[in-house]
């Protein structure tokens, strides 16, 4: 078993880092939240006193912080000087492909070798261990960094070089958050036409409409199967971390001169739902301003 560093113990990684424990690993664990320090070490973590400490005689460093300006910081300021230049690092957190490029950069430069993971999946995943990573960076930076994404996922898949995995997953959430505001859009219509939403559900999964966010992820109560809609839109992925992964997707299409114009509005959308959701919601509640009437 390794010695590992585990940088950002959030939501998210606090789940992540008691599964790496669990599995029979040494987690150094470091956050600037002395509350989540204390749950890392319930759970079988050894709290580091900064970063930089955590990382000491490791042989992987896992983040999971929010932005990707916490990454850039961290790596530079705590992480590149105080590990092993044979660690693997690995970043999990969703940031801008750019950054993401140039931290790894940044590590090859110093003789490091780094991917970068973001996750599929949100809080239940990360508890559970069944989080998908994909992942950017060599095959053989990939090899080593799968032997411990697998304690805490069910999939880890190869994206491509350095930056692929954020590349992967705003894309990907891009097409979701697409595809739920048309799914909210054409259940709400259906209603409005007379049709019993389980009937238009029944067909509609069957036949060419058919989606992940109608299929699995029905947005409005009592159709299909159970999902945050029918627990008043509380759990699953928050509105706001939807807006960030959309914003993030912007921020690439315009590097790279994209048109997007399907994920542009769906960036408007999410961005006037968010500013005016006080209840932090689920970003299938998102139906509930479509299904108000027009006049
Ligand atoms: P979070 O805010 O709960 O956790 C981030 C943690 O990082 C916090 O505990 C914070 O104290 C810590 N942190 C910030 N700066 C630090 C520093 N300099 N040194 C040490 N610790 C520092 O966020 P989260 O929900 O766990 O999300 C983490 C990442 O995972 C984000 O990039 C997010 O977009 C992504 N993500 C989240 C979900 C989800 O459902 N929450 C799903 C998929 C991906």
């Amino acid at each position: 078993m390794a010695r590992i560093a585990f940088i950002g113990l959030g939501n998210m990684g606090g789940g992540m880092a008691a599964n790496l424990a669990k599995a029979g690993h040494d987690v150094r664990a470091f956050d600037l939240s002395a509350d989540a320090l204390d749950k890392a070490k319930a759970a079988g973590c050894l709290p580091a006193d900064s970063a930089a400490a955590a990382c000491e005689g490791v042989e992987a460093v896992v983040t999971m912080l929010p932005a990707g300006k916490h990454v850039e910081g961290v790596y530079a300021d705590s992480i590149f000087d105080a590990v092993p230049k044979t660690a693997i690092l690995i970043d999990c957190s969703t940031i801008d492909v750019a950054t993401a490029k140039r931290v790894a950069e940044a590590a090859a430069a110093k003789g490091l070798t780094m991917v970068d993971a973001p996750v599929s999946g949100g809080i239940g995943a990360a508890n559970a261990g069944t989080l998908t990573f994909m992942v950017g960076g060599s095959a053989a930076a990939f090899e080593r960094a799968e032997a411990f994404l697998s304690d805490m996922g069910k999939a880890v898949i190869h994206a491509g070089a350095n930056g692929s995995g954020q590349s992967v997953k705003i894309c990907n959430n891009m097409l979701l958050g697409a595809t739920m505001i048309a799914t909210c859009e054409a259940m709400v219509l259906a209603q409005k036409l007379g049709l019993d939403p389980q009937k238009f559900y029944d067909i509609a999964s069957v036949s060419s409409g058919s989606c992940w966010s109608l299929n699995t992820y029905a947005p409005m109560p009592g159709v299909g199967p159970q999902s945050p809609a029918d627990n008043d839109y509380q759990g699953g992925f928050a509105a706001a971390l939807m807006l960030k992964d959309l914003r993030l997707a912007m921020e690439a299409a315009g590097s790279v001169d994209a048109e997007t114009p399907m994920g542009a509005k769906a960036t408007a959308l999410y961005e006037a739902f968010v500013a005016a959701d006080v209840g932090n919601h689920d970003f299938s509640g998102i139906i509930r301003t479509l299904a108000t009437s027009k006049t």
